[in-house]
């Protein structure tokens, strides 16, 4: 008999990172609960995380390294896995160079300190340009934004929400998300509560979202016009004077600039393209002015479009000039115990962002934060020549199902001279790999959040232990990383990874500790690999114990002893301390930003096809029970009514001649797909929508589950051709599509 045995986990399955109370006995889990002493999420947790029994039980879930061989996967051992990587990857780098391999990493890695902060390291090692993010298909204009007005990109101000008297959503759903670039665990809660005490949500979606449903307010919009909303709303702001900055006022660059860009942008231009009456638009704009504390708050629908970074721009203009930035129960930003840029360096000023120091080759679209935008990778594959990516190294990604047009990128990855995939499961994209990589389940791994306490609703610091331990022989995600950066320095398969480790935590250290590096190192000695770069980062952090010079302060061994972790406070203004733009001050006018206005301000006039037979417009959704591709597989979630269905409103249905759970052909470009129509009111007319991350349909993986109902692939619809040209990110809402019925 083995006695039960109770655990604490940040759940790894969204950004909202409850605190998880783990309970098990010997090597099985016999509950997942909420853990009420969460200083963070005081025990909410979403239908979600019981599923990570599922995960860490999942006879899917690759526990061996696989190699193709004639073809076919079969399991290796872990030297063999990494002997084939060695013998193929060097000579294809010495024969073409550098940029002949290209990187993807998937957002699952943000859940997993070892492969975020040893993924930077390989990326270092790989010395290549071609390096790909899920940011491109997701959040980019965010970060960019971020980094054009306030100096890092993750300088991501959020909803101070158990304040605000007024919150204004766009294009997000976070009664399903629990927020995303906010990490907010009970946002449901959280809306009810500013709701009872006399404030006010409203929401503007081309789809009556959960959020909506909860809200006092929701008004319809076009996909992919937000631009103009928000830009006709500042426009009414600087019409009728009620642009207040209040304490910001000497901090801020290029109000002139910013009401000369926006006065194209009236109320009535903007009503007829985005669909919102003028009066609705002044009366949003009034409303937050007003309001005593109003935020702002704007996510995937309005990142995944044509104007994605101007949106984002505009949001934070408007939180600016209603007085609303920095301002507690206005958009605030969190101040990480760890890892933020914003709290590193002089306070107040900083370097700022530059982007464009190099292009992909095919198109010439500019890096953005060292990335090139995913909607490029296919062609940099295809397309011959000096540079050409050949081979692959994909790290917890599936782009395959997340990027636009995966048939293209699914025939490009077979194109390939060499791939590698690190991944959990063998899925619509690993299946292509030469070398599969198994990672650990969650389970088995030490965690702390490197990204996420950076745009929290409440500063904090987690770590958890892992439950259980790794399989025999089975190494850590980060040693993995680190023998891949070993054979991409030309160490080899064999070298010494604790020797390496040293070596790149000591150059890490010597660019901050210079001849203290010794002092720091022994002071850190008692972890190792992630842990380590945890430990360093919160002790040289904002509440850090400066390596004994501040004995009150966090360290890693602090925070790890606090199950449930250690509050750091609600959000405090923090300008203009974490500000590091160059001239130190808020760029209201960024010159990336007004160069681009122009293609929003065409936009405006666009013609609108109103005959009645245009193409429907599609966008994505979010479903509680769903995040990544892979949850597909787990039980616990793939159970219930389908999901995947493409949402209609009843009136474009009887034109269409489509019933409820009638079979409908999404086609673009010459692809279609088809999925059961789900009439609903919820949806704007001439707009249909569909969770992303389905169409597991595929040959060659192995997610049993997930096939049974594999759905169809939104994005294989898509078009690779469409992206922001700022920050590279896919167009993946409001794309047109043709839908009729099935034959
Ligand atoms: S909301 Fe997200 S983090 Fe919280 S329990 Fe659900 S999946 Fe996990």
């Amino acid at each position: 008999m083995t006695s039960p045995q109770t655990h604490y986990r940040i759940c790894p399955l969204c950004e909202a990172c409850c605190g998880l109370e783990v309970r098990t006995e010997g090597r099985k889990v016999v509950a997942i609960r909420g853990l009420e002493s969460d200083v963070f999420s005081h025990g909410f947790i979403c239908p979600k995380a019981v599923a990570l029994k599922d995960l860490h039980e999942d006879p899917d879930r690759l526990r061996q390294p696989l190699v193709k061989r004639d073809g076919r996967h079969v399991p290796v051992s872990w030297d063999e896995a990494f002997a084939e990587i060695e013998r193929r990857l060097p000579p294809i780098l010495a024969a073409h160079g550098r940029d002949a391999l290209a990187l993807t990493v998937g957002n699952p890695a943000a859940h997993k300190a070892g492969l975020l902060l040893y993924f930077a390291r390989l990326a270092r090692a790989a010395g290549t340009k071609n390096l790909y993010s899920a940011s491109t298909l997701d959040q980019m204009p965010k970060h960019l934004q971020a980094g054009l007005m306030f100096g890092t990109l993750f300088s991501i101000a959020v909803p101070d929400i158990v304040r605000t008297d007024y919150m204004l959503v766009l294009g997000a759903n976070p009664i399903a998300s629990n927020g995303s670039l906010w990490t907010v665990p009970d946002f449901r809660g959280k809306a009810k509560a500013l709701r009872a005490r006399g404030g006010k949500l409203v929401v503007i979606d081309p789809r009556r979202t959960e959020t909506a449903d909860a809200a006092d307010e929701h008004h319809f919009i076009r996909p992919g016009t937000d631009v103009h909303l928000l830009a006709a709303m500042l426009n009414t702001l600087f019409a009728e004077g009620r642009v207040r900055l209040g304490r910001l006022e000497p901090l801020v660059a290029g109000l002139d600039a910013l009401q000369q860009a926006v006065a194209p942008f009236t109320p009535e231009r903007a009503a007829a393209r985005c669909g919102i009456p003028a009066d609705t638009i002044r009366t949003l704009a009034r409303e937050l002015a007003d309001a005593e504390r109003g935020v702002v708050y704007g996510r995937i629908g309005t990142c995944t479009q044509a104007f994605g970074t101007l949106s984002q721009w505009l949001i934070d203009a408007l939180n600016t000039v209603t007085g609303h930035l920095d301002e507690p129960g206005g958009a605030m930003f969190s101040k990480a115990a760890a890892f933020g840029p914003n709290t590193m360096g002089p306070p107040g000023k900083g370097r700022g962002i530059i982007t464009g120091r190099h292009a992909s080759r095919v198109s010439g679209a500019p890096e953005v934060f060292g990335e090139l935008p995913m909607v490029k990778l296919a062609e940099e594959i295809e397309t011959g020549g000096a540079g050409q990516v050949r081979a692959l190294i994909t790290i917890a990604s599936n782009p395959v199902l997340s990027a636009p047009n995966g048939p293209r990128l699914s025939k490009a990855l077979d194109a390939l001279d060499f791939m590698v995939s690190v991944d959990i499961y063998l899925n619509e994209t690993s299946r292509h790999a030469d070398v599969v990589l198994p990672g650990v389940s969650p389970l088995q791994d030490g965690h702390y959040d490197v990204a996420f306490p950076q745009m929290s609703w409440r500063n904090h610091a987690r770590y958890s232990a892992p439950v259980f331990a790794r399989d025999e022989g089975q190494p850590a995600e980060w040693q993995n990383l680190l023998r891949l950066t070993a054979i991409l320095k030309g160490l080899g398969a064999n070298a010494d990874l604790q020797a390496l480790d040293d070596e790149l935590t000591a150059d890490d250290v010597r660019k901050l500790a210079g001849e203290q590096t010794p002092a720091v190192m022994a002071a850190v000695s008692r972890w190792q690999g992630p842990e380590r770069l945890v430990d360093l980062a919160l002790r040289a952090g904002p509440y850090g114990d400066r390596f004994g010079l501040k004995p009150d302060g966090l360290n890693l061994a602090k925070v790890a002893d606090a199950p449930g972790g250690i509050d750091l406070g609600e959000l405090q203004p923090r300008l203009p301390e974490m500000l590091r733009t160059p001239n130190g001050k808020i760029e209201l006018a960024p010159a990336p930003l007004l160069a681009d206005l122009p293609r929003a301000v065409a936009d405006l006039d666009a013609e609108l096809d109103r005959s009645g037979a245009a193409p429907m417009s599609i966008i994505g959704r979010r479903e509680l029970r769903s995040n990544n591709s892979w949850m597909h597989n787990l039980p616990t979630l793939a159970k219930g009514p389908l999901r995947c269905t493409l949402l209609m409103h009843p009136d474009d249905a009887q034109r269409l001649g489509l019933s409820d759970g009638a079979l409908a052909e999404v086609k673009r470009a010459g692809r279609a797909i088809s999925a059961p129509v789900a009439i609903s009111d919820a949806m704007m007319r001439g707009v249909v929508s569909l969770p992303h991350g389905w169409g597991h349909h595929l040959d060659g993986s192995q997610l049993a589950v997930a096939a049974e109902r594999p759905g169809a692939n939104l994005n294989a619809v898509l078009d690779e051709s469409l992206y922001d040209p700022l920050s590279g990110n896919a167009v993946l809402s409001g794309v047109a599509v043709e839908v009729a019925a099935a034959t």
